[in-house]
């Protein structure tokens, strides 16, 4: 028999054993759920099924799930299940606000055994409204994380201390978990952001590399063609001399220039003037082969890089590209006939390097220019002959494309009043590193390339300005400007003089064309129609060198020309040579009596001037007078008025 003691010990033990198998039962459930939830990383899931097995372990009607904002400002129902779960979830409420700002403030469990804990203040707050209201906070490893709330008993009644028992258990066991979800969740998020940061530099490396590419292309390309300019070309000469010389072949250059690009340029404009370069360009790509290079080396010249070629096919080459010009270009309305001069160099007969191949190409295509070939392949003997005048040549390009050929303007005076009526418009030019050149050296050059034409023009604008400036200042002059040979046959002078003279408003009449009888005379029925067409625009004629150039007769009185200029050689000499003397009469004569002025050129001395003015010579040019002079200097001159009246001088020469 058992006693009453006994009893209620055994009692006790029974209730203990039902309590530790409720225990029991209650861990297992308890790691049942983290095992499941523990083996998720979706946070959200985490949360809904945190959300759903704490509904079921404390019969709760909703569950939330507040979690702090990581300033601690705020918090979010990240989940909600049952009852206004929709209303709840993602609502975020400042921290000061309910019971759950109370349990993140405090980090303890909140339910309604809690209110008697509370202070006064607090419990009063509370007190009224605490229904049946479980909290218990989430705390992480690393942080504090929120917490789990239950609201409403399932079935009415009350939370009760087993509740905040199990899910004080239950939010330790998941708050790991959900820590782990969290964490992955950012991990995630980082990832996200550094694959998008990855993404966009990525993009801006592109990006970057190909505005490289843009300027590496615009540096070694010409912007008008989109050829290789002249650094790609020289690389790429490079690179085909390295391939001959490792596959022992050789390797051609060849250079081009086109023929009166300047003048279809300043004629019809610079846009027509591209056009035509681009159009040319597209000509010779469409025959070159996938080795070679095309390159603009600037203003009309191109050059072709041949790797692997040898001198024959060079030629070929060349006269494909030749025959690629015979059909015209047209340019809008404008159609050309357009020619050009090209100059061949092999590595590595005619030099080692890309300089030196340049040269030789650029030697040899003088030549072919000189001689009016079509092209020439590179001679030595070009250079040895004469270095210098292929030098000049190509310096003589260059001034003249860069307008670095200036003039002098030396004063004519009328000898019977004793004023000065006119200026000749002298060309000077100064190598960079040669010094001063005669004119007599580059002229020649000049006429030989046709490079004459363009510095022609050149100069008339010039002295025009140069003439306009003096008028402006108070002095009636006229300019004489020296018109070569080849000018004359240029079909564009006449109408480029009529712009020139349009443009400045400068009177026609006070523009004075000297051409040497000697050119005159090269073609005399040509020199008539070209010479009466100038003359019918107003522009006046004079025949430079007279006595020269064997005039006959029979032209001479035909010519529309107004003025003769006694050679300075008859000049000069003519009061110690007495057949000098009598040519400066008789020409003086004659050009009376075909009622012409006489110029008197290189006049030096006072007695020759005076000799001069006996025989009723009409004007004297020459240093008595004055040097040619820089506009500037002229202007100071005229304006001293040393020769508004004559002079009471000495015999030395005037400088
Ligand atoms: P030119 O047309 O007979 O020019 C006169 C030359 O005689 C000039 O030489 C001038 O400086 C020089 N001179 C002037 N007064 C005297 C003097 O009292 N004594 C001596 N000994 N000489 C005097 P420059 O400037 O050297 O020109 C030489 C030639 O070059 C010119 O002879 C002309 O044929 C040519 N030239 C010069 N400028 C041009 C140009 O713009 N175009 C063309 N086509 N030819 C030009
Ligand atoms: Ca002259
Ligand atoms: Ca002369």
């Amino acid at each position: 028999m058992h006693s009453g003691p006994d009893l209620i010990a055994r009692r006790r033990i029974e209730d203990l054993e039902v309590r530790l198998q409720q225990k029991e039962a209650d861990i297992a459930m308890l790691s049942e759920i983290a095992a499941v939830i523990g083996s998720e990383y979706s946070l959200e899931k985490v949360f809904e099924l945190v959300a759903e097995r704490a509904g079921d372990l404390i019969q709760a009607e909703t569950i939330t799930i507040p979690v702090l904002s990581p300033d601690g400002t705020e918090y979010t129902y990240r989940a909600a299940v049952g009852a206004h779960a929709d209303e709840l979830k993602n609502s975020c409420i400042p921290i000061e606000v309910g019971v759950c700002g109370w349990v993140l403030r405090h980090r303890k469990a909140w339910w309604r055994g809690v209110l008697n804990e509370l202070d006064e203040q607090e419990r009063n707050r509370w007190e009224q409204d605490a229904g049946s209201l479980i909290l218990v906070p989430l705390i992480g490893k690393r942080q504090f994380l929120g917490g789990i709330a239950g609201i409403n008993k399932r079935g009415g009644g009350e939370f009760d201390l087993r509740d905040l028992d199990l899910l004080g258990l239950f939010a330790g066991q998941v708050s790991i978990a959900i820590e782990n979800a969290m964490f992955f969740e950012e991990l995630n998020a980082a990832r996200e952001a550094a694959e998008a940061f990855r993404a966009r530099l990525e993009e801006s490396n592109e990006r970057l590399s190909r505005a490289n590419e843009e300027l590496q292309h615009l540096v070694v390309h010409d912007p008008l063609t989109q050829l290789p300019n002249r650094t790609l070309i020289a690389d790429r000469l490079q690179q085909g001399i390295l391939g001959a010389q490792r596959n022992r072949h050789t390797s051609a250059l060849i250079m081009v220039d086109l023929d009166h690009f300047k003048e279809v340029n300043d004629t019809l404009g610079h846009a027509v003037g591209d056009a035509l370069l681009i159009n040319v360009g597209k000509r010779f790509l469409n025959i070159l082969r996938a080795p070679d290079t095309l390159g603009r080396l600037g203003g009309d010249e191109f050059a072709i890089v041949l790797p692997k070629a040898t001198q024959e096919e060079a030629i070929i080459v060349a006269r494909k590209l030749q025959g690629t010009l015979q059909k015209p270009v047209s340019v809008e309305q404008n159609s050309f006939s357009i020619s050009a001069s090209m100059g061949i160099a092999m590595y590595p007969e005619h030099g080692a390097d890309p300089s030196t191949l340049l040269k030789s190409a650029d030697v040899a295509m003088y030549v072919a220019k000189s001689n009016r070939d079509e092209l020439a392949v590179y001679n030595p003997a070009d250079d040895k002959h004469n270095p210098d005048r292929l030098e000049l040549l190509r310096d003589l390009r260059t001034a003249i494309r860069e307008q670095q050929i200036g003039l002098a303007f030396q004063p004519t005076l009328d000898l019977r009043s004793g004023t000065l009526v006119g200026i000749e418009a002298l060309a000077r030019w100064t190598h960079p590193t040669r010094g001063p050149v005669a004119p007599s050296e580059f002229i020649p050059a000049l006429e030989q390339t046709g490079l004459i034409k363009p510095f022609t023009l050149q100069v008339l604008e010039q002295a025009i300005r140069a003439c306009k400036r003096c008028q402006e200042q108070g002095f009636d002059l006229s300019v004489s400007v020296n018109v070569s040979v080849h000018n004359l046959r240029d079909n564009y002078l006449e109408q480029q003089i009529d712009d020139l003279l349009d443009q400045y408003e400068f009177d026609a009449g006070k523009l004075v064309l000297e051409i040497t009888e000697s050119a005159i005379m090269q073609d005399p029925e040509y020199s008539l129609g070209i010479l009466g067409a100038l003359n019918a625009m107003g522009v006046r004629l004079s025949i430079d060198d007279f006595g020269t150039g064997y005039s006959s007769l029979s032209y001479l009185k035909r010519l529309p020309v107004q003025q003769l200029k006694i050679d300075q050689s008859f000049v000069s000499h003519m009061l110690g040579d007495n057949d000098d003397a009598m040519i400066v009469r008789s020409t003086i004569d004659l050009a009376h009596n075909l009622g012409l002025h006489t110029v008197a050129e290189g006049v030096e001395t006072r007695s020759v001037l005076e000799a001069l003015q006996k025989m009723h010579c009409d004007i004297a040019q020459g240093y008595f007078i004055s040097h040619p002079l820089p506009i500037d200097d002229l202007l100071k001159c005229l304006e001293n008025g040393d020769w508004q009246v004559m002079p009471d001088r000495g015999d030395a020469a005037a400088g």
